[in-house]
């Protein structure tokens, strides 16, 4: 049963006030908020067994492993990974971009040809064009339409044997555009490129699997998805990890250590040197059960209503424009005609309503669009009708004292 009123008391964050006013957290987008559960979790963690991992041979030690081992299995089985090696443990989605990023910089040739899609985030287009100029690989991009979709017609043009990587998210952040990665994927491979699917905002509404998509890459962060910052996942296939290189050298990611010649340690811990954020990925583990005894569906249901519930509300004011209105998860990017989208968030933060406005790490959307930036409310399955008919009232407001 999806009680909505139960949901909430599970967020103690919902109960604050913001300038006086109940907070209307609409910056899901940006960051989930933390679950008691989740928050037991951290303060157990340290509270009873903060220990270093796969060192010490001492109860907490062992215990501290065993649950971070735990954790890894639980994402492990949230994604379908076909093995709990293949999820790498990381201080999150940008992190593991660099990660594949990094590797494929000394993989890759002059003339190889790489695509990135038009909508991506800023964390998974800088990675790559370092990597091109590491290697003199081309970077060509994926257009983008008024929609907000990407130009899949062009895509097979695109394509050819020299392209050897593909990189698209599985939802925009800055749009909320749900993009046709099982299509991408599919025509990717049958050129021999391998595919990354940044999943950073779709992991927060859609159970994505891995092994049904045929995805090579998905990277995902903890914090959009009711778990703690500095912690996220690279899943990649195994046999596409054991090729690509260490990332960092350091503690935990060896075999063996001599002046002349270190040997690597085997999948996850290649890719894990130093002491990982242990408690981050034990919470990360208690965040996905959490968010699995809610349900995707009844996430999903939630969610798709705020979405329809708010494009109309706001829609119904006179000079709102909003930007991306094809398939998409429960964001909703816009801005009102004359008026900047920075000045409105200002004044909806004085209401007690929370959005981002900006350009959302994703500059090359705006550009298309050519606007600065733009006001993005973005729905969790914890928010409310009751919210958005305030955040509507906040925007009618606004525009009346900034027109
Ligand atoms: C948030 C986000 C990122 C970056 O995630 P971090 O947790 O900051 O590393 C990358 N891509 C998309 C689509 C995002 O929404």
């Amino acid at each position: 049963m999806f009680t909505i009123d139960k949901i909430r008391a599970d967020f103690p964050i919902l109960k604050r006030k913001v300038h006086g006013k109940p907070l209307v957290y609409f910056d899901n987008g940006a960051t989930s908020q933390t679950p008691q559960v989740v928050i037991d979790a951290i303060v157990d963690y340290y509270s009873n067994y903060n220990a270093n991992i796969h060192r010490g041979v001492h109860t907490l030690s062992q215990e501290a492993t065993d649950k971070y081992e735990e954790a890894r299995i639980k994402i492990q089985k949230h994604f379908n990974a076909k093995h709990s090696y293949e999820i790498i443990l990381t201080s999150g989605t940008t992190e593991s971009i660099n990660i594949v990023s990094s590797g494929f910089s000394s993989i890759l040739k002059k003339g190889d040809e790489v695509i990135v899609s038009a909508l991506e985030h800023h964390s998974n287009i800088v990675p790559w064009q370092m990597m091109c100029e590491k290697t003199g690989a081309v970077l060509r991009v994926l257009p983008m339409d008024e929609d907000g979709s990407l130009r899949l017609d062009l895509f097979d043009q695109m394509l050819s044997n020299k392209t050897k990587l593909v990189f698209c998210n599985h939802v925009s952040n800055a749009l909320g555009t749900i993009n046709p990665i099982e299509a991408i994927i599919h025509r990717a491979h049958k050129f021999g490129a391998y595919v990354l699917v940044d999943g950073a905002q779709a992991c927060p509404h859609i159970k994505p699997d891995v092994q049904e998509l045929d995805v090579d890459f998905y990277v995902a962060s903890a914090h959009k998805m009711c778990g703690p910052t500095g912690v996220g996942i690279l899943y990649g296939k195994s046999e596409l990890l054991e090729k690509l290189p260490p990332y960092q050298g350091g503690g935990e990611m060896i075999e063996t250590v001599t002046f002349e010649k270190t040997t690597y340690a085997g999948l996850p811990h290649k890719f894990e040197a130093g002491t990982p954020n242990i408690c981050g990925g034990i919470a990360f583990g208690v965040a996905i059960d959490y968010m699995n005894s809610i349900g995707f569906e009844n996430i999903a249901k939630q969610e798709n209503e705020l979405l329809a519930y708010g494009t109309e509300k706001l829609l119904e004011i006179e000079g709102l424009k909003i930007y991306g209105t094809t398939r998409k998860a429960s964001v909703i990017s816009f801005n009102i005609e004359g008026i900047h989208p920075y000045d409105i968030g200002s004044i909806l933060d004085k209401l007690g309503i929370a959005v981002r406005t900006g350009h959302h790490c994703a500059q090359p959307i705006m550009n298309f669009y050519k606007i600065p930036g733009t006001v993005r409310a973005s729905f969790a399955f914890y928010n409310t009708k009751e919210e958005i008919d305030i955040l509507v009232e906040a925007v009618k407001k606004a525009k009346m004292m900034l027109s």
